[in-house]
């Protein structure tokens, strides 16, 4: 009985430190001014914005073989008085970088991997890769980094100037075409001292939304067969066809199909199908993405899968083992943040485009038969040039993509700022999303969107009851009937050697084309592209417009 009084004292004491603590530590005025000068900064960094943009699109990596990126990033932060931390979660590119002192604790991250064949010239409105064949970034994955430096390096400035307290924790999602990386964060701790994570992804509009985001958690599962090899034609019936349970598997899976909800997508590629005809494969492997909306349909799938390979083995005499290679759950993202950085991407605005950045997109937009209006149904002729509404949940959702930000965002409360940096109606993982990424078009959307970052992250330093109610909606509303369960295990590994050979077989190419920012003013100035270049009239289509979607 005494213990409950104690402990209710306490409890009393920290709610009346909470009280003291909410209130906001500088008056209105004050921040108004110091926003003003923010955004004065961030305008006063914009070639090196336009730097890092460009260096980053230049080095193209794969995930988790972001050596060059995550170096030259590190190095950055490293020289503004950061504190990094190498290879955390056992992912070699992967870092955390620390600056400041005290609470809050806000974590600010950005992917940094890009999309196999994606290899682009920017500036140029068709397919027209710099390195054929090569990886690129066809999803824009250059451009939240150097956005996220550009923010808090300003922010930096004020907050040692002003005394203002507050931690800044910077990190990279790694591989993140391959949800490889946050579930693992997560698991592992790093997010456990994290009060806000505020995280970046190129867009066409400067954005933010909250709830539950309307896409898919997916598990991401390769499954290795082991048979017997053999002559195929001298003594096929001594071999034991590792390729046989694969093709068996995914009939299996595709009839399952028919009697999933339409909600879930699930795809697979045969990563290993045997070396030759006439050698039995001994060896063979399936890599399948399961995709649901939430995490018991996610699970459910998991396990159907695993049955199946099972079945698989059984029917062809092989073995059968799977790894997990990535995971996502279904994202939800936390409303009082999205309020508040809703009311600084009102004060910023969209950017001014030029007419040759209009030129560029249309003419992007016609090459690869982007659609007159997109999901939601708002027309796409060129760049967006009004600002899109602050985005309430999804209340129906088909399904749809995955990014692992989401483990984040259930363990901490997160918000995912979309910036214009890429052209509208697109398809995505494509080349065609490399284009605009080292032209005028993302190095203004990048500056857009380091100003609302940055607004923002001094609105949470200076105005603790931004993040209370961030945590009292995650607590009372988000994860109030839905706790967080890691669809990866506690001994699954990221998979670090996953692209490995890709980018052996093309980063020698590659780094010829790696931008020198002594030398060049842009990349563009570089790569000797007039911007934008587009098609003389009367030119057709080329041949490989929209066929190489990934
Ligand atoms: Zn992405």
């Amino acid at each position: 009985m005494k213990l409950k009084l104690l402990l209710r004292f306490v409890a009393s004491l920290l709610c009346m430190s909470q009280l003291v603590f909410s209130q906001t530590k500088l008056p209105a005025k004050k921040i108004d001014a110091l926003k003003k000068e923010l955004v004065g900064e961030i305008e006063k960094e914009k070639v090196f914005t336009q730097q890092m943009v460009d260096m980053v699109f230049s080095f193209g990596e794969l995930g988790f073989q972001e050596v060059e990126t995550s170096k030259y990033l590190t190095d950055i932060l490293k020289k503004n008085g950061f504190a990094v931390q190498e290879g955390i979660a056992g992912i070699p590119t992967s870092w955390m970088a620390t600056w400041g002192s005290g609470k809050p604790v806000i974590a600010i991250g950005s992917d940094i991997d890009c999309i196999p064949k994606a290899s682009q010239k920017p500036g140029v409105a068709w397919h027209d890769p710099i390195v054929e064949g090569a990886p690129g970034h066809g999803e824009g994955h250059n451009s939240g980094q150097p956005l996220n430096v550009t923010a808090v390096l300003a922010l930096k400035k004020i907050m040692e100037r002003e005394h203002i307290p507050g931690t800044i924790v910077m990190w990279p999602g790694v591989a993140e075409e391959q949800l490889g990386s946050k579930a693992y964060y997560v698991r592992d701790g790093f997010f456990k001292d994290i009060d806000a994570c505020i995280f970046t992804h190129v867009a066409s509009n400067l954005s933010v939304s909250y709830g539950d985001g309307g896409g898919n958690g997916m598990i991401s599962v390769k499954f290795n067969f082991t048979g017997e090899s053999a002559h195929s034609a001298g003594a096929p019936w001594r071999g034991r066809s590792a390729l046989d349970a694969v093709e068996l598997m995914d009939i299996a899976w595709n009839y399952h199909r028919e009697h999933m909800e339409p909600t879930q997508r699930s795809h697979y590629v045969v990563v290993d199908g045997g070396d030759q005809p006439n050698v039995v494969p001994s060896q063979a492997s399936v890599w399948y993405y399961f995709r649901e909306r939430t995490y018991p349909k996610i699970k459910q799938m998991y396990d159907d899968a695993i049955k199946m390979a099972h079945g698989a083995e059984l029917m062809t005499g092989t073995k059968m083992s799977y790894t997990v290679l990535g995971s996502a759950w279904p994202g939800h993202f936390n409303k009082p943040m999205a309020e508040a950085m809703y009311q600084n991407i009102k004060m910023v605005g969209m950017p001014e485009w030029s007419a040759d950045d209009q030129l560029l997109a249309r003419a992007v937009q016609k090459e690869i038969n982007s659609p007159k209006t997109d999901q939601r149904n708002r027309p796409i002729d060129g760049l967006d040039t009004k600002l899109d509404s602050l985005r309430e949940p999804e209340k129906v959702s088909m399904g749809g993509g995955s990014d692992d930000i989401a483990d984040i965002s259930w363990n901490v409360p997160t918000i995912v700022l979309r910036f214009p940096a890429n052209i509208p109606g697109l398809p995505g993982h494509n080349w065609a999303n490399a284009i605009s990424m080292a032209t005028p078009i993302a190095h203004k959307g990048v500056t857009a969107g380091a100003k609302a970052e940055a607004l923002t992250l001094l609105d949470m330093f200076v105005k603790p009851q931004i993040i209370d109610s961030a945590w009292a909606y995650f607590k009372n509303v988000q994860t109030k009937d839905t706790k967080y369960i890691a669809l990866i295990s506690p001994t699954d590994k990221p998979a670090i050697d996953l692209n490995k050979k890709i980018m052996a077989e093309f980063r020698p190419e590659m780094k010829k084309y790696y931008y020198n920012p002594g030398q060049y003013k842009t990349y563009l100035e570089q790569l000797g592209i007039k911007y934008p270049t587009l098609k003389p009239a009367g030119v057709t289509k080329t041949a490989t417009a929209a066929s190489t979607e990934n």
